[in-house]
């Protein structure tokens, strides 16, 4: 066997190689939809498995405690731009589309690449709008932008690096589920970091000073983050 190694009886439950830690730690991660349990060597496994065994109501109310998970499969709601839409799979041939109007997304496809295409829908959905956004606050702030980057990150929803005056920003295509404002002011945190690389009075006044509404966004991701992580989770 080999490490990382979810539990065979729950995959919710995932086991970690961590050399530092001296013993056996578990902890719940709502982000990672997950709990790890972080062991010193491979000979505590066995033992690490007997401890999850043991603490087993714990992790399940916990776990429990998370939104329900949202998987990608035809006919489910999924979260989108803060509102419920549906998903349809009408057969495997056309090309996906968002429809505002009716709250669908429409994704054709061969069976089993359906919740594949999904996903690469709503990063290209997610994409696009990180990328008006981005351009805008940039122009707001006065400071050329140079990549933009949309992945799966599951710890911040967005991060910026200055190099050589361009600021590379990365965002985590979930945005795309929150309410526009909400993706708007990640956009706006992240250019604002263009002037000042930390969180100080002064970064807070520049975000003040392009996206006054910044308090509301932040609250609505510290409660509602986790929603986020619930989008094409599929336990
Ligand atoms: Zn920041």
């Amino acid at each position: 066997m080999k490490l990382p190694l979810r539990d065979p009886d729950d995959p919710r439950i995932l086991y970690v190689y961590s050399p530092r830690s001296k013993k056996i730690a578990l902890k719940v991660k709502p982000s990672e939809r997950e709990a790890t349990v972080s062991i010193p060597n491979m000979k505590s496994l066995k033992r690490a498995m007997k401890f999850v065994r043991e603490q087993k109501d714990w992790v399940e109310v916990q776990l429990e405690a998370l939104p329900p998970a949202q998987p990608f499969s035809p006919d489910a709601p999924i979260l989108f731009e803060g509102e419920i839409y549906r998903l349809v799979h009408p057969g495997s041939r056309g090309h996906p589309k968002v429809n505002r109007e009716t709250r669908e997304i429409i994704v054709p496809a061969p069976d089993d690449t359906f919740s594949g295409r999904v996903r690469r829908l709503l990063i290209r959905e997610a994409r696009e709008r990180l990328t008006e956004a981005t351009l805008q606050y940039a122009d707001a702030v006065g400071r050329p932008v140079g990549k933009i980057q949309v992945r799966d990150t599951s710890s911040r929803w967005g991060s910026c690096i200055t190099r050589n005056g361009e600021g590379h920003i990365s965002y985590s295509w979930r945005l795309i589920s929150a309410p526009p404002f909400v993706l708007d002011y990640v956009a706006a945190h992240e250019c604002a970091h263009m002037i000042e690389d930390n969180h100080s009075a002064a970064y807070w006044a520049v975000v003040d000073s392009i996206f006054p509404d910044y308090k509301r966004a932040k609250k609505w991701l510290r409660t509602n983050g986790a929603y986020l992580h619930a989008v094409g989770a599929e336990f």
